[in-house]
């Protein structure tokens, strides 16, 4: 099933960008959160390689039980006293949204020696129940993180509304390809971002018609979530 899923999507990602108009390379995010490792590994015989989790708790417990090549995301709201593990196992964090995260991120990188590479992420539909910046706060965050030595600012980051619509969340993603555009022209030193995280299940091709680099991709790849077991 896993692996039908997967050719469906790809499929579609290659028929969204004949239809888009840049030449955004894109990659499959596939988001494994609640699912146990097995699918995992569905996908990744698959031949996946990007898998994305909201929780790092979760990635801790399921990298050990995947091969070396497997890149993880951290795609979902951080806490600093999760920073540690999130940049010990995460080749991305999406969801960088305040200064104080990015300093305690830096940090942990230091530690290691590691560049973090990183992505803001943006409350791209001003909703009151999601997390992000909007854009005069991310502008400020911007700045203060392009000064720190440990971290590379390599995108923005969405959760566009919930809609079945997926129509409905063109113009949301038009705005997060702007913003970038808008910030990369304002010429702040060490603030050169071409990555574009947006596109869940529902919207994913709209995203990557608009730009999109990253999708990420729960629902149809590994089946609705059930979290109440
Ligand atoms: C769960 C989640 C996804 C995947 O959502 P689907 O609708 O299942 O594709 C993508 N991005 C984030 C940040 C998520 O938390």
């Amino acid at each position: 099933m896993i692996a039908e899923n997967i050719k469906i999507v790809k499929k579609n990602i290659n028929e969204a960008l004949s239809k888009s108009k840049f030449d955004n390379d894109v990659t499959l995010i596939c988001v494994s959160k609640t699912k146990p490792v097995e699918m995992i590994i569905d996908a990744y015989e698959a031949g996946e390689r990007n898998f994305g989790e909201n929780k790092v708790q979760e990635i801790v417990a399921k990298a050990p039980l995947l091969p070396e090549d497997t890149v993880w995301h951290m795609i979902g709201h951080l806490q600093t006293n999760k920073v540690k593990k999130a940049v010990q196992y995460a080749e991305y964090i999406h969801s960088v949204d305040s200064l104080s995260l990015a300093q305690a991120i830096d940090k942990e990188a230091g530690k290691t020696g590691k560049i973090q590479k990183i992505l803001c992420e943006v409350n791209i539909a001003s909703e009151d129940s999601k997390f992000g910046l909007n854009e005069d706060s991310l502008i400020d965050l911007l700045i203060e993180i392009s000064k720190l030595q440990n971290i590379k600012i390599c995108g923005l980051m969405c959760v566009a509304p919930y809609t079945e619509i997926s129509e409905e969340n063109r113009k949301y993603f038009v705005k997060l390809r702007e913003m970038m555009n808008k910030i990369n022209q304002m010429n702040i030193e060490n603030v050169n971002m071409n990555m574009l995280s947006m596109g869940m299940t529902n919207d994913y091709m709209i995203a990557i018609e608009e730009g999109a680099t990253f999708v990420r991709v729960g629902t149809g790849i590994f089946g609705e979530r059930n979290y109440n077991i």
